[in-house]
């Protein structure tokens, strides 16, 4: 079997003066990045058709910790709706590189559904990451020195909330201590480390409309309390002019394609968890304007990701998604229905069968916000026609249209009865709306997600996190939107409740203001901002020869 790098350096690229064009996007209004790569500018729209084209979410059931392959049936679907005739984009995620050399597997599609040049996706691509964890650490600079140089608003060494940030797993900068080694070398105070993904920058640059916007929540931004207790924000030290200018390439988004020509638009990528893991904003409105078929993903399983989708990106944004694609695999739901991790690849259909519950409660949720829904059964070499037919038998009976895909194997050609059960989905009425009101208390939109989406029986706050909620009030931060923070792995703040949990409930243990975002998050569990890498990381089996032809990149 050839590997994703191997198939996407086969593929015959177009100029990407040629793919604008096909989205009657003058070449001249684009900004190339080399001959594959482009900016998208504010010019390189006003000849878009203006219609609003269909936006068509793809999300998944609690996954394994392989991932269940959203972006692989993403690009997958783009594909199969542009051969069919109908001018599509796909919108997603750009890769970080903590994950990439971190964990086997690429974020740029997998085998013949992927987004190229994928060596340059998954590594520098265009920036924009840099970007961002310049500016990031350029206000971590400028909040040491405002200490250093006086302190004039008294900030509290020890309330400072903001970290610094770099896009590299490394699990020993998660805790450090700066300003050591005497007087003229700084204040010494303890902060720590994120991966760029995760910094706030990164969420609003994924919700912010314009530079402008960008400029107002870059100053929002909380960095820290003073000794008196006050709330201190970016904009008191005086440089969101430079922090915004920073962004000024990093706003637009990047245009490249897929391996079979599709247009995709790859811009911003904000953790799942302590942000909302949906592509940028800008992004996603460009598409819109220029296709009539938009795809995109949203990060996690439908309880984080899709919930979050809705809530937070498509209720901030003004967008009504039309339809929702759920992807499932015969192999997570059997992990659902309790099979190991290890026998996965082995038939076990009572084990399919009790781990559909999972995607049943997927399914119903979709249908709280309103919006239709498709369920592609994402096959793998290890699936069995017997597992595959109980699959498609059980989604049946749950009342969702389910189809094969066969992207990954096949590309565009493998997604063709997807695509002809997304467009039925299409063409049926959707009324979107948010799952809570967001003028309602903090913990009253919480105790919604949580009942309604998580089908929890109620949620508890810590002390700490009780006293946290009493200080968004100070903030302003009370009728916003609410990040849950929560495992992936379960409708519950438990990783090992599978399936469709139910006599559970949610514990929140902290809350943190994203002003600058514009949300409030809800951390359950322990979630780790700063990820470690594996005993084999796959940066050991990564090479490239002298002239230039890179092994190992998945
Ligand atoms: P997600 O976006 O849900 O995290 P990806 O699309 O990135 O998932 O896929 C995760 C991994 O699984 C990738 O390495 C991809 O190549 C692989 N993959 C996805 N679909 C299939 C499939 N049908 N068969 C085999 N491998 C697959
Ligand atoms: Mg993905």
């Amino acid at each position: 079997m050839k590997s994703d790098v191997e198939i996407a350096r086969e593929a015959k690229l177009r100029p990407i003066t040629e793919i604008a064009a096909a989205l009657g996007i003058d070449a001249d209004t684009i900004e190339p990045y080399g001959r594959y790569k482009a900016k998208l500018t504010r010019e390189s729209l006003a000849g878009a058709h203006g219609k609003q084209g269909k936006l068509i979410l793809v999300t998944a059931i609690n996954p394994t910790p392989a991932g269940e392959g959203k972006t692989t049936t993403s690009v997958g679907l783009a594909d199969a709706l542009h051969r069919q005739g109908k001018k599509t984009i796909v919108a997603l995620r750009e890769p970080s590189l903590g994950p990439c050399f971190g964990m086997k597997g690429g974020a740029a599609g997998g085998g013949y559904a992927q987004v190229v040049p994928m060596e340059d996706i998954n590594l520098h691509f265009t920036g924009d990451f840099h970007a961002i964890t310049t500016a990031h650490n350029l206000l971590a600079a400028l909040i040491d020195n405002h200490i250093f140089q006086g302190n004039a608003l008294d900030l509290d060494v020890n309330r400072i909330v903001w970290k610094r940030v770099l896009d590299i797993n490394d699990r020993a900068l998660r805790h450090v201590v700066t300003g050591l080694g005497g007087r003229v070398h700084g204040v010494p105070r303890e902060s720590g480390f994120d991966i760029t993904v995760a910094s706030e920058m990164m969420a609003i640059l994924c919700l912010a409309e314009d530079l402008a916007d960008m400029k107002q929540r870059l100053g929002r931004i909380l960095i820290g309390y003073t000794r008196g207790g006050r709330p201190v924000h970016a904009e008191e030290l005086g440089a969101t002019g430079a922090l915004t200018l920073l962004f000024k390439d990093a706003v637009k988004p990047n245009l490249v394609q897929t391996i079979e020509g599709t247009p995709a638009l790859i811009h911003g990528g904000p953790f799942a968890n302590i942000a909302h893991g949906c592509s940028s904003v800008a992004a996603t409105k460009a598409a819109l304007r220029c296709a009539d078929c938009v795809v995109t993903e949203a990060g996690f399983g439908a309880d984080l990701g899709a919930e979050k989708f809705f809530d937070i990106k498509c209720r901030l944004a003004g967008l009504a998604p039309d339809a929702v694609v759920i992807v499932a695999t015969v192999r997570a739901l059997k992990m659902n229905g309790g099979a190991a991790k290890s026998d996965l690849g082995t038939e076990n259909l009572d084990a399919l069968r009790r781990g559909a519950a999972n995607l049943e409660k997927h399914i119903e949720n979709i249908g709280k916000f309103g919006v239709p829904a498709v369920v592609a059964v994402n096959v793998f070499p290890t699936d069995t026609e017997a597992e595959l037919a109980l699959l498609e038998e059980l989604c049946a009976r749950l009342g969702a249209p389910a189809v094969r895909s066969e992207v990954w194997a096949k590309g565009g050609e493998g997604g063709l009865a997807m695509a002809d059960a997304v467009d039925a989905a299409l063409r049926q009425p959707a009324h979107f709306h948010p799952i809570y009101d967001a003028a309602k208390p903090i913990a009253e939109k919480i105790e919604t997600i949580a009942r309604e989406i998580y089908g929890a029986d109620g949620v508890d706050f810590t002390d700490a996190a009780k006293k946290q909620l009493a200080e968004m009030d100070a903030l302003g931060m009370t009728e916003t939107p609410v990040c849950m923070a929560k495992t992936q792995y379960s409708f519950s703040d438990n990783p090992a409740l599978l399936g469709r949990p139910t006599g559970f409930r949610i514990t929140v243990r902290e809350l943190r203001a994203s002003c600058g975002a514009g949300f409030v998050v809800a951390l359950t569990g322990n979630v780790l901002t700063m990820p470690g890498l594996p005993k084999v990381p796959a940066a050991m089996g990564m090479d490239i020869t002298a002239d230039g032809v890179i092994t190992g990149l998945f």
